[in-house]
């Protein structure tokens, strides 16, 4: 059986100490309005009252990277010229403490792309890889649902621990810590964590269930995939769901399932960088081609790819898993009030599946 123990508030600190020995903490943090996740700063005591603004992704893969840098070596006339690439340095061990269950799962969606599924591993991206493969996840239970949280249409749950390493559930006086891997078996085993009773294991079991409760009735999604298909070509509803979308891009900024990115080479000089950034598929740049043509111009096409592709194209190749956790971050953040919710189940309704 996996290990338990239990954190009291006043042990906190010194467990993010050790922690901190070990590997790079990322700890929730509020900056301005905003909750985001930064490095661990020794004595800083992580923002865990409220939910974080964006999600945990940019640990593992970051806004912009170096894939790695390059120098032309040689005389500038002479066609031989050599190019000396330097790769980056080797990722570190990190710990993502605070995440939310729906942004631990959020990597779910993303392993299988960057493992190159369906590529016979031709494809593997060993940026984003190694990465993961260094990174424990300490997740928290979610106490109540805010009111865009769908966690559990989509196969999650408030307490879920599907991608954790250790899940961290609120009880009265502390912390009930449960590990389900043997990282976190490994990340429990500090001395600042007491061993956790019977009662509280059986209260944090109660926490599960109550927030289970609140999370209210699951519509099913089971004919998502071939609803949105069948709209593919209507123009009216994808015209009358984007309506007032501003092509902002927030939506996918902060989305935990949001993985496309871009590659740019930028130099000065002889030496230069070739770097990944995020890319965003809501903005009309994403699929601007050389020639200038635009196959997705207006921003109906687009939402219509965002949903389609999380709801459709994605599960019908990974084994029907939807490519969103529930977070209703783009629900949240987003001006014009677009709900991806509704737009599903109005797809749904639309076809006559319901
Ligand atoms: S956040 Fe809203 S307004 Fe901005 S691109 Fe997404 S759907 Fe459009
Ligand atoms: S699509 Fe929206 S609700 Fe789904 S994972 Fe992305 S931000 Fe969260």
């Amino acid at each position: 059986m996996s290990k338990t123990k239990f954190l009291s508030p006043g042990a906190l600190p010194q467990w993010l100490s050790e922690l901190a020995a070990k590997a790079t903490v990322y700890a929730p943090r509020r900056e301005g309005r905003a909750v985001v996740y930064r490095p661990h700063i020794e004595g800083e005591a992580p923002e865990l009252a409220l939910r974080p603004t964006e999600s945990a992704k940019h640990v593992l893969f970051p806004r912009a990277e170096a894939l790695f840098s390059f120098t032309k070596q040689g005389e500038a006339e002479k066609s031989g010229r050599r190019l000396e690439v330097q790769e980056p340095a080797e990722p570190g061990p990190a710990v993502i403490f605070g995440a939310l269950s729906c942004d631990a799962r959020g990597f779910l969606s993303f392993d299988p792309v960057y493992e190159g599924s369906g590529t016979d591993g031709e494809a593997r991206d060993p940026y984003y890889l190694k990465r993961r493969e260094k990174t424990a996840l300490v997740v928290r239970a979610c106490k109540r649902p805010l009111s865009t949280c769908f966690c559990h249409w989509v196969s999650g749950g408030p307490a879920s621990g599907q991608g954790a390493d250790v899940l961290a559930t609120e009880i009265e006086g502390g912390f009930f810590l449960q590990a389900f891997t043997e990282r976190g078996d490994a990340l429990l085993d500090a001395p600042s964590l007491a061993e956790a009773t019977a009662e509280q294991r059986a209260e944090a079991d109660k926490a599960h269930c109550a927030a289970d409760k609140a999370m209210g009735e699951i519509p099913d999604l089971g004919p998502a995939q071939e609803s949105l298909l069948d709209l593919f070509d209507s123009a009216e509803f994808w015209r009358d769901r984007s309506a007032h979308c501003l092509s902002c891009g927030a939506c996918t900024y902060l989305c935990p399932t949001c993985y496309c990115f871009n590659i740019t080479d930028e130099s000065s000089g002889l030496a230069g960088v070739r770097l990944r950034s995020w890319d965003n598929c809501m903005s009309p740049q994403f699929t601007l081609e050389a020639s200038g043509h635009n196959p997705r111009p207006g921003k109906s096409a687009r939402l219509r790819n965002r949903v389609g592709h999380k709801f459709s194209y994605y599960p019908k190749i990974h084994g029907g898993r939807f490519s969103c956790c529930g977070c209703g971050r783009c629900i949240k953040s987003c001006p014009s009030s677009v709900d991806i919710r509704k737009i599903v189940l109005d797809a749904i309704k639309e076809v006559g599946h319901v």
